[in-house]
């Protein structure tokens, strides 16, 4: 990646950007982009660009300064991170869009390339990974490791999912080193929920509905369920794993409405049906398996629509 290195030498105002409904690797990866760039760069402008974040999110460095309304800034340099394709990162677009340069770095194997350049590697568990691949390590801060850090948490579900390698262990333990506070990264933002967030999933079990001799779990929450609790679609975050990890289940579902229309489908599997597949039928795309799409169906026709592609795989 020389051309990563020359790129941020002749930029002056850089933007960081990633995906709609930002989990713990889009958020980890843009942070960690800024904090590098600002150690190792001397004068350089940077602003990360994303929706709303989680709180539990709060205390990694520059969280607080993060833009999520579009300017009509123009920037030499614009990155954008852990998107798959361009309608990932619609709020923003007009941001990469004028930008001179775009950068993008990536994970998705459903990735088929964006911007000037681009690197992805479908083999890394996280953004962040790739972002490890990417950076000097003796140039990382414990500020910068700690944003990379909970990344790779995220995207591997703390090391357990089957995208974690010999080469994510290595990088995690080299974050560590440099002063690293796995305990809490782990804790207050990957295990700890609210009681709202308690709730909500334990509605979604309720809801839930087992086919395919247990072999798929399905859930969904309705618009009204989640008013009912308060809560917000980033309340729902973690509720796909818990169906997941049932005995028996192979591949897991989870569908709930956005706010701007439509409903979000999420998918999960455990060995052998490739949910990356499936997605990218309906427009959508991720890794073999976790993946997920939008569709502007009733609740019950998605559910006739996805259960049968998933069962042709099993
Ligand atoms: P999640 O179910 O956690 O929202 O997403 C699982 C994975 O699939 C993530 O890597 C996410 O980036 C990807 N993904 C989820 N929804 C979409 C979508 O609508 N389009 C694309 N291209 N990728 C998605
Ligand atoms: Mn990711």
């Amino acid at each position: 990646m020389k051309d990563f290195a020359n790129q941020i030498l002749q930029a002056a105002a850089i933007a960081i950007t990633g995906h709609i409904h930002p989990d713990g690797d889009c958020i980890g990866s843009c942070l960690a982009l800024r904090r590098y760039i600002l150690d190792n760069y001397s004068s350089k402008q940077v602003d990360v660009y994303l929706e709303p974040i989680g709180s539990e999110f709060l205390f990694l460095d520059g969280a607080s300064g993060i833009l999520s309304e579009c300017t009509e800034k123009k920037y030499d340099l614009c990155f954008v991170l852990d998107c798959s394709s361009e309608d990932r990162f619609t709020p923003f677009a007009d941001i990469v869009k004028c930008a001179k340069t775009v950068i993008c770095i990536d994970h998705h194997i459903s990735n088929q390339g964006l911007g000037d350049f681009c690197k992805v590697d479908a083999k890394a568990s996280a953004t962040c990974e790739v972002l490890c691949q990417i950076f000097s390590f003796d140039k990382i801060s414990t500020a910068c490791a700690s944003c990379l850090y909970t990344g790779i948490v995220h995207d591997t579900g703390v090391f357990k999912h089957s995208n974690t390698t010999k080469a994510t262990m290595m990088y995690a333990g080299s974050l560590l080193e440099k002063g690293v506070d796995n305990a809490k990264i782990i804790d207050e933002t990957f295990y700890q929920k609210s009681y709202v967030q308690n709730l909500v999933l334990g509605q979604a079990l309720l809801n839930s509905r087992l086919t395919a001799n247990g072999q798929i779990m399905f859930s969904s929450l309705s618009a009204e369920e989640l008013e009912q609790y308060e809560a917000s679609s980033a309340d729902t975050n973690g509720i796909i794993d818990q169906l997941r990890s049932t005995k028996g289940v192979e591949t897991a579902v989870f569908v709930y409405p956005l706010k701007e229309g439509g409903y979000k489908v999420s998918m999960r599997s455990n060995n052998k049906v490739d949910v990356a597949v499936i997605a990218q039928k309906f427009q959508g795309g991720g890794h073999i398996r976790a993946a997920g799409c939008t569709l502007y169906h009733t609740l019950e026709e998605i559910y006739q629509k996805i259960i049968p592609k998933i069962e042709e795989q099993l």
